[in-house]
């Protein structure tokens, strides 16, 4: 029987899980999809393709040419695009789509959240005096503080961004994370933090930013998720989702059709 192609939309930790489970036994042909956009990306040992699909028409052809089974969103909850995109694919295809999101980080006891919807709202919470600010926010998402120039910046992210996407007053850390307690806390005391801004990106391995915030009192400026589209199911990690993998597989062996699953 042909090994059942599964497209996984990747660029997350969830994402390499899946695929290197997928890699370990018979019924799968996995592939593994990155923008290209992250210098040296943690690859799995999958069929990797690099680059855009050319919008939803062109992952739609995609998944038609190489008769698709089970598309998986695995991108970051911020890849808002991408996440577009699947969802129009799987809407004009008929195949099955699951997005992949860890659950958004909920604020504790002693936290100073101010939640705001985009990237936009954000620079405008900082205010008008000026602040020494942590922006943990990626490379993309920085013009609009450059619209508020009266602050002073420091921007972690993974590569560093292009001088021409930087406030005038900052400066740049590159770093990947996990980051520990002990790091978050190193980084807000020496460059005197009085507030931050990060995506609601949840997860274990850059929420310690937050547990050292709350220690010191400090406000955090939470940008929340963009929606799903209407046709994901949804899975809080690679666990769910290879389960939900799984069950298509068994279900599509025995005949029963991809439309009938669209309903699960
Ligand atoms: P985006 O704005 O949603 O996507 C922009 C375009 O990049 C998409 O329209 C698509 O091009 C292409 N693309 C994005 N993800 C792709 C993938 N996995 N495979 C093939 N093409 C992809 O995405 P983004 O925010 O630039 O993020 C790019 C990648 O970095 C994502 O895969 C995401 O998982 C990862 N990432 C993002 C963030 C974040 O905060 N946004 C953080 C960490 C990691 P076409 O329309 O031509 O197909």
């Amino acid at each position: 029987m042909r090994a059942l192609d599964v497209l996984i939309l990747g660029g997350t930790s969830e994402a390499l899980a899946i695929a290197r489970q997928l890699a370990e036994g018979p019924h799968f042909h996995a592939r593994y999809s990155i923008a290209g956009v992250t210098r040296r990306p943690v690859l799995p040992p999958v069929e990797v393709r690099v680059g855009g699909f050319g919008g939803p028409e062109g992952l739609a052809r995609d998944l038609r040419e190489r008769r698709t089974g089970l598309l998986v969103d695995a991108t970051h909850p911020f890849a808002r695009q991408m996440s577009a995109n699947a969802g129009e694919a799987a809407r004009a295809t008929g195949v099955p789509l699951l997005a992949v999101r860890r659950p958004a980080w909920e604020p504790a006891s002693g936290d100073r959240w101010i939640r705001v919807s985009d990237m936009t709202a954000a620079a405008a919470a900082l205010g008008p005096d000026r602040r020494r600010v942590l922006l943990t926010v990626g490379r993309k998402d920085l013009a609009p503080f450059v619209g508020v120039p009266h602050h002073r910046y420091v921007v972690r992210s993974v590569d560093p961004p292009p001088a021409e996407l930087l406030p005038p007053d900052c400066t740049c850390i590159a770093a990947r994370g996990p980051f520990t307690l002990e790091d978050e806390r190193v980084l807000i005391r020496r460059h005197g933090i009085e507030i931050m801004v990060t995506k609601n990106s949840g997860g274990r391995a850059t929420a310690a930013k937050l547990v050292a915030a709350r220690e010191r009192g400090l406000p955090v400026v939470m940008v929340d998720r963009p929606p799903l589209p209407a046709e994901a199911h949804v899975a809080a990690d690679a666990e769910g989702a290879l389960a939900w993998i799984e069950a298509h597989r068994t279900a599509l062996h025995h005949g029963v059709s991809a439309a009938t699953w669209r309903g699960v």
